[in-house]
């Protein structure tokens, strides 16, 4: 596990992004960068971009995602909408 400064900066949460798309990211950080993308439009951006990325290659799809990590980014995402 790494240990990162908090709270996240972009840099940070880039390299938190593709651990937390494969679930792998620990509850601790999971929040920590989701607390970061709540704020962040470009982060949030960043995500969405290479969820669809891994997506569309095949490697993990949706399925393969943890439900919570799912349910985490549809949250996110709702959320983000509701704000705009
Ligand atoms: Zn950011």
């Amino acid at each position: 596990m790494k240990l990162l400064p908090s709270p996240l900066v972009c840099r940070d949460a880039v390299e938190l992004v593709s651990d937390y798309l494969d679930g792998t990211l620990s509850r601790r950080d999971r929040r920590r960068l989701e607390k970061h993308l709540a704020a962040c439009d470009a982060c949030q951006a960043y995500v969405e971009q290479v969820r669809a990325t891994v997506a569309a290659s095949g490697r993990v799809g949706p399925e393969d995602l943890p439900g919570d990590v799912v349910e985490g980014l549809v949250n996110l995402f709702r959320q983000y909408r509701s704000d705009n």
